[in-house]
């Protein structure tokens, strides 16, 4: 049985991704850290589509965790195979650097470069001993551009792509592609807080994107197709950096 594993995938890009995959016939494994309703209405799309959906709650900061939970899953489903990663949760703990917290600092590191490791490292070796997988990074144009407010968020989706970049040489002669995808200004919970119609007007297509619109990316990166396609980083902002 084929499983896609989404970090995150309770709300926002991660849903959207989330059913994407599902489309592309995957079964899919949840993970989420608390909100259990939206997980539960993901799960309900899925099912719609006529694929399962399996919650697996865990918070992706806490290495402990992720060895705990998913490693068990891993160890009890061996019949269960994880085709495709796809590491998307992440978090914002904005501020200036000469403010910034220790733990603004580390959560948000926490939550994306260091749960990148942790899980990926779990989830590879099935991937290796099957000679195939497909591992996407989410990661984010404030990790190309870095921005100002975000050192915390730009060092660790940056750290991320520099680690896509490693991996997929690792790994390329086993059949795994590693690749990141680099979101701009999507509407989701996550950019709830911005002036959308301001953010909107430095952006060549005067709009946010959607998540549907990333997800699109990430099931191209996900599928057979994308064969020879490794270690490469493609942006969907509408046009804003490159
Ligand atoms: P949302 O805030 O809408 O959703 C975040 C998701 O991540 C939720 O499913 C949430 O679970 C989960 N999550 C957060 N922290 C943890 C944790 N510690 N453990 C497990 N799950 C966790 O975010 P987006 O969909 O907007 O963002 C998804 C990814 O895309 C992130 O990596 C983000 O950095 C990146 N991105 C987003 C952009 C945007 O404009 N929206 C732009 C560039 C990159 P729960 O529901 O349980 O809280």
């Amino acid at each position: 049985m084929n499983f896609a594993f989404i970090t995150g995938g309770s709300r926002g890009i991660g849903r959207a991704v989330c059913i994407q995959l599902a489309r592309m016939n995957y079964n899919i494994l949840l993970n989420y850290k608390s909100n259990d309703e939206e997980a539960n209405k993901t799960k309900a799309l899925i099912e719609e589509l006529g694929l399962t959906c399996e919650l697996l709650k865990f918070d992706v900061s806490d290495k402990d965790q992720i060895k705990q939970v998913l490693g068990d899953w891993i160890e009890n489903n061996k019949e269960k195979n994880i085709e495709v990663l796809v590491n998307n949760a992440g978090i914002r703990q904005d501020n200036l650097l000469m403010w910034m917290s220790d733990e603004q600092w580390e959560t948000v590191l926490n939550t994306s470069l260091n749960a990148f490791f942790y899980v990926t490292r779990l989830v590879l070796n099935g991937m290796l001993v099957k000679k195939y997988g497909r591992i996407v990074n989410i990661v984010s144009l404030s990790g190309l551009k870095g921005l100002p407010g975000q050192t915390n968020y730009s060092a660790a989706k940056a750290g991320m792509i520099g680690a896509t970049k490693a991996l997929a040489q690792e790994v390329a002669r086993r059949g795994v592609t590693v690749n990141a995808v680099a979101p701009g200004f999507i509407k989701t919970d996550m950019t709830g807080d911005l002036d959308e119609k301001q953010l909107s007007t430095l952006i060549p297509m005067k709009r946010f994107g959607t998540a549907e619109e990333v997800a699109e990316v990430v099931g191209f990166l996900s599928s057979k197709g994308a064969s020879y396609v490794n270690a490469e980083v493609i942006s969907v902002n509408g046009g804003l950096y490159s």
